[in-house]
């Protein structure tokens, strides 16, 4: 699945000056793993809710497998199945009284068969790690926060989408949630062939998992590149307010103090033995 955005721009209001995306041009190919981040306001929310004909662009377009997504010959339910979008605080969005009837909303729209409906229930909540003879009964506002945003995922997957894109999934989770949550996106990536795209404050979850890194500014694409490029753009990006992932900002430190060693590596046992080598290498006698 091709999405292309040409010179999309959106305001929310008619003022001049206040466009939330300004003339943006983007193009995600099948099977990327983009991590998307920026400053708040940057745009994020707004740029993923166009990817799916949400909203539609005040000027320009978002074409997606060729169809524009603001021609009414497009059918926008259908591109909503396949671009799955998980809102930022999905759990907010929990309306049903049992999480079997939550998670089965989507799946029962597309007009599925029950055993259908029953067999995708099943399958996204065994891929978000909730038991489904534990769980589909109980109302999902007897849940944990993080229980609940796992119900919300799934609600999501169960329509099973071919491009997931979510917007800051692991905001006010704890470190274990967190952790689920990473696994999960990289097994959807790796054995179920998603594209994803992922919203995150996190630069060391963003650097680990994307192969490809958009970083947002007033509305506008500013970096666009692989994590170690991005990442290395150190002076841009503390122009932008934005972190660096905490490994890259201790090897950028270590190096800035006469350490002759790279700066490009997001993982802490790589980073470790690039330390120790450099340490093995200048050791004097
Ligand atoms: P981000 O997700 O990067 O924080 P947003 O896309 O939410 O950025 O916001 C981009 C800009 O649009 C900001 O200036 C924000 O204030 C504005 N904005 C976002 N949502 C609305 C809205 N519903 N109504 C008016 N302005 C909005
Ligand atoms: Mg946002």
């Amino acid at each position: 699945m091709l999405i292309e955005v040409i010179n999309a721009t959106y305001s929310y209001t008619e003022e001049h000056g206040a466009k939330a995306v300004n003339g943006l041009n983007l193009t995600i190919s099948d099977h990327e793993f983009i991590g998307l981040v920026g400053h708040t306001g940057s745009g994020k929310s707004t740029l993923v809710q166009l990817l799916n004909g949400l909203i539609k662009p005040t000027c320009g377009q978002v074409i997606v497998d060729g169809f524009d997504l603001s021609s009414s010959n497009t059918n926008l339910k259908e591109i909503r199945q396949k671009i799955g979008l998980v809102f930022q605080y999905p759990e907010h969005q929990l309306f049903e009284e049992s999480i079997y009837n939550d998670v089965a909303f989507g799946p029962r729209n597309l007009g599925l068969s029950a055993e259908e409906v029953l067999e995708r229930v099943k399958e996204a909540l065994q891929l978000v790690g909730l038991d489904f003879e534990k769980f589909k009964d109980r109302s999902p506002f007897n849940l944990s926060g993080g229980q609940q945003r796992k119900v919300a995922i799934a609600g999501v997957l169960a329509m099973k989408p071919e491009v997931l894109i979510l917007d800051e999934p692991s905001a006010g989770l704890d470190p274990m949630g967190r952790k689920q949550l990473i696994r999960l996106l990289q097994r959807l990536h790796r054995d179920y062939k998603m594209t994803i795209l992922l919203i995150s404050h996190r630069m060391e979850e963003i650097a680990r998992l994307s192969s490809r890194v958009l970083v947002m500014s007033s509305g506008e694409i500013v970096l666009d590149g692989k994590p170690a490029e991005v990442f290395s753009q150190f002076e841009k990006l503390r122009e932008l307010a934005l972190d660096l992932p905490e490994i890259s900002e201790i090897l950028r430190r270590l190096n800035n103090n006469g350490l002759k060693i790279r700066t490009d590596i997001f993982h802490i046992g790589q980073a470790i033995k690039e330390i120790a080598g450099e340490l093995r290498r200048t050791r004097k006698c």
